[in-house]
């Protein structure tokens, strides 16, 4: 008769099994999204990214993967699930956070406790020209100074949805704070990341911004 041990490899084998084979299915349909820009199943592959992401991290980045690529294709697969609810969410229910760090060195702007950095649109960076195209259609857009900023402005502002900026790993976790408030969000990542100076492409940001049913 199996002892006690020996049952638990059994399961133990199993179970590395069932992982192995989740994480391969996984793989090969993050490998089909990218190849067409079609994605199947994006629920499943966000649950085993969400589900495995300190491993899946260790180990990409052990095989010289770039360092924030799980966060990548996680916030990849929340723009994809949450673009229908976005889409229904009224402009003036929504606001836009943008990082601080895209403005330049000689920005103008002061800091505001509660709306953040005041851009005066000085033309220096393209944060200006966001603000002006938010402007008309009735949205907000708070420069972000940190991260307890943001917790601020989602609790006195109310958004129905949120479109921010941000590197990889701080759009991951706005979106899971986001997914625990029921508000659906859309994350750009920065094309060029660090403390000052950073880039977006602002043509996305902006068509992020007005993604409707329409
Ligand atoms: S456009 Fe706004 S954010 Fe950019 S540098 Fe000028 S004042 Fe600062």
């Amino acid at each position: 008769m199996a002892n006690i041990f020996e049952i638990l490899g059994i399961i133990l084998t199993v179970l590395f099994f069932i992982l192995v084979l989740v994480l391969a299915i996984t793989m090969l349909l993050i490998l089909y999204s990218v190849k067409t820009k079609k994605v199947l199943f994006p629920k499943f592959i966000l649950f085993v990214l969400d589900f495995l992401y300190n491993p899946l991290k260790l180990v990409t980045e052990k095989i010289g993967v770039n360092k924030g690529y799980i966060d990548m294709v996680s916030n990849d697969m929340r723009n994809f699930i949450n673009y229908k609810s976005l889409s229904k969410i009224p402009f003036e229910d929504r606001i836009v956070l943008l990082p601080q760090c895209l403005r330049k060195r000689d920005c103008p702007a002061r800091l505001d406790s509660i709306k953040g950095f005041q851009c005066t649109k000085c033309g220096r960076c393209g944060v200006g020209d966001i603000m002006k195209f938010c402007d008309e259609k009735n949205i907000k857009v708070f420069i972000v100074p940190g991260g307890s900023f943001v917790k601020k402005v989602i609790k006195l502002s109310r958004p129905k949805a949120i479109i921010g900026v941000g590197c990889h790993i701080e759009l991951r976790e706005a979106s899971l704070v986001l997914e625990y408030l029921k508000v659906p969000g859309r994350g750009i990542n920065l094309e060029k990341d660090g403390c000052i100076e950073t880039k977006v492409n602002y043509e996305k940001v902006k068509k992020a911004i007005i993604i409707s049913d329409d």
